[in-house]
């Protein structure tokens, strides 16, 4: 997966623009300079032995790498913020230290997801690719919380919704192969909700999150939005009933949710 390192249009197709992630700097030196220009610093908890392969998986990934030069070019942050792997709680973006926490335990959980459902033999993905894909999407979606936070932006909606679509819009536009790891997103999303009982408790219809399957079909709206030549049977699961009208809901949708988020970043 490589960054699109060019003005948004919102439609960037060309791989002439893409820049490769091995020329991002890797050494402590290079890191500390770098903080100072996106604002994102990136830590390691002690791991324990199962956890350092997960920690390798990371590091190898380039992910953290991505996330820095896309706050650099399109996010800045004004406050300092850190991401800090191997916390016991989250996914979550505390406020009060302006701290995105992911423990060891979600990469695993990913990969056991993709791991049962077959994912290479099924989706043609290896298996840490795709939790590679969802670590990324999820990485965007704290960031996003932390960005309104780091930038007091109006919240007019349900907030887990509202930076569900800042990771989608960041990652349709200026990532490349950013589609195509959304999906692999929106698919763990499908795993999890399978674990789901068929009814919801009354207390979780008020929860800020939106429900796995609801998060699942959302991401793929945006993607068939961005791109609905690229993917015409994207959504084909949807009942043929309301296919054409939802269809054309997703191309709206996407189209007001970029310009919005578009209207908050620098470019
Ligand atoms: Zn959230």
């Amino acid at each position: 997966m490589k960054y699109l390192g060019s003005t948004p249009t919102g439609f960037i197709t060309t791989s002439l623009l893409a820049i490769s992630l091995t020329s991002f700097p890797c050494s402590a030196i290079a890191e500390s300079s770098d903080v100072k220009i996106s604002g994102i610093t990136v830590s390691y908890l002690s791991a324990g032995k199962d956890d350092l392969a997960i920690k390798d998986l990371v590091v190898n990934s380039g992910n953290n790498e991505l996330v820095k030069s896309l706050s650099k070019q399109f996010f800045r942050f004004e406050q300092p913020l850190v991401i800090e792997y191997g916390s016991s709680e989250g996914p979550l973006y505390d406020p009060s230290i302006h701290t995105i926490q992911i423990p060891y335990h979600f990469i695993a959980d990913s990969l056991a997801y993709f791991s049962a459902n077959n994912y290479l033999e099924e989706y043609g993905k290896t298996v840490e690719d795709a939790a590679m894909d969802t670590l990324l999407h999820t990485l965007l979606h704290e960031v996003g919380h932390a960005y309104i936070v780091d930038q007091d932006i109006a919240i007019l909606g349900k907030e887990e919704d509202a930076v569900d679509h800042f990771a989608a819009v960041v990652m349709l536009n200026f990532i490349d192969g950013g589609d195509e790891a959304l999906i692999s997103a929106a698919d763990m999303f499908a795993f999890e909700s399978e674990n789901r009982p068929e009814y919801y408790d009354y207390g979780e219809y008020i929860d800020d999150h939106s429900f796995d399957l609801q998060r699942y079909f959302s991401s793929l709206c945006m993607v068939y939005g961005f791109a609905p030549e690229r993917y015409p049977k994207l959504l084909n699961q949807i009942e043929k009933e309301y296919r054409v009208e939802r269809k054309s809901f997703c191309i709206d949708n996407f189209e007001i949710l970029n310009r919005n988020w578009q209207r908050h970043f620098s470019h």
